[in-house]
């Protein structure tokens, strides 16, 4: 049987982490981190999101800001609203919700954000930046993988690593930092998406496969080598009649049918979900050091 990776202990023990530093930082007369939230509209799930990152940011001491938009804001609005957070020196980093209105067009926004202030890493100067191997902030849910590869000490080097979905916030960076020189990374990879014609042979190659597709319970034990090391960013909400809340969620592996074939694998929940959040307040504690780009 596989070891589970605890991404919540994790989490938990990073979120210890930082938040005995802002204390410090407090302490030494210096002023919190900041973290802006911008949110449009009052979708269900982006209001859920958006208020664990709220409430991260009082567990750990940093001052937050949540600034709601009507959904009939214009682009040119929403812009201008962007850029005053990018001008006000006290707010050091700002997060934009998405999905957006279909009217406004996110690339432009998160152009519009300044990179030091991109604390989700999805400006292209952050993954222009990560992709050379300079200092950058890279996105959460990736940085949040890695963090759980170098927390169990999985070696990476050499190995053949398979990433299912090319997305831009999660497979296509999690292929970039894979391959990269660096002690999390050295992996041969290769980066699968829905046009990939043999996908369960491509992955029952991989030594780690890191499962980024959106579709509950794709990845089955057919798709797994022996051994192999199962990564599973898949978040997607099922109805589930058993539950209270009358659903459940499920990840993009089939735990039960894969579990007992590999290594390690993270469960979901309790996997990388708890490990994307405190990446974003890493992210932000390094916007207000200045590490990434340093302060004027
Ligand atoms: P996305 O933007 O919908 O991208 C999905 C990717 O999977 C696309 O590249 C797509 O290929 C590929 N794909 C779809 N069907 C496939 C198939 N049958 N075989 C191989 N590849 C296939 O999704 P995302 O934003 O990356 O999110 C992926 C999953 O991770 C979702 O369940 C999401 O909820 C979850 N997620 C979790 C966290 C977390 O904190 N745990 C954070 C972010 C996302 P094409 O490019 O060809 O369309």
């Amino acid at each position: 049987m596989s070891q589970i990776i605890d991404g919540k202990m994790v989490a938990e023990t990073m979120k210890v982490a930082i938040g005995e530093e802002v204390k410090q930082m407090v302490a030494a007369g210096q002023k919190a981190p900041h973290l802006v939230a911008i949110l449009v509209g009052n979708n269900g799930a982006s209001e859920t999101y958006v208020a664990n990152k709220v409430k991260s940011c009082e567990e750990l001491g940093f001052a937050s800001t949540l600034l709601r938009f009507d959904p009939s804001i214009s682009e040119a609005d929403l812009l201008a609203e962007v850029q005053k957070v990018n001008d006000n020196p006290d707010m050091d980093g700002l997060i934009v919700q998405l999905p957006l209105p279909k009217h406004i067009n996110p690339d432009k926004v998160m152009e519009t954000i300044h990179p030091s202030k991109d604390v989700d890493g999805f400006h292209p100067i952050n993954i222009g930046r990560m992709a050379k191997g300079l200092p950058a902030y890279i996105s959460a849910t990736p940085q949040g993988v890695l963090d759980l590869l170098a927390y169990y000490k999985i070696e990476t080097a050499g190995k053949h690593c398979v990433v299912v979905g090319r997305s831009q916030i999660v497979g296509l960076p999690m292929s970039i930092l894979m391959q990269r020189n660096h002690p999390v990374g050295n992996c041969t990879v290769t980066l699968t998406h829905s046009r990939t014609t043999n996908l369960a042979e491509i992955c029952s190659q991989g030594d780690i496969v890191i499962a980024a597709l959106g579709i509950p319970e794709f990845i089955k034990s057919a798709h797994i080598k022996p051994g192999a090391v199962v990564i599973d960013v898949g978040l997607t909400r099922v109805e589930d009649a058993t539950k209270k809340s009358g659903f459940a969620l499920k990840g993009d592996v089939d735990f039960d049918d894969v579990a007992p074939k590999c290594s390690y694998i993270t469960p979901v929940p309790k996997g990388v979900g708890p490990m994307t959040i405190v990446s974003l307040m890493k992210n932000t504690l390094l916007a207000a050091k200045g590490v990434i780009y340093p302060k004027n």
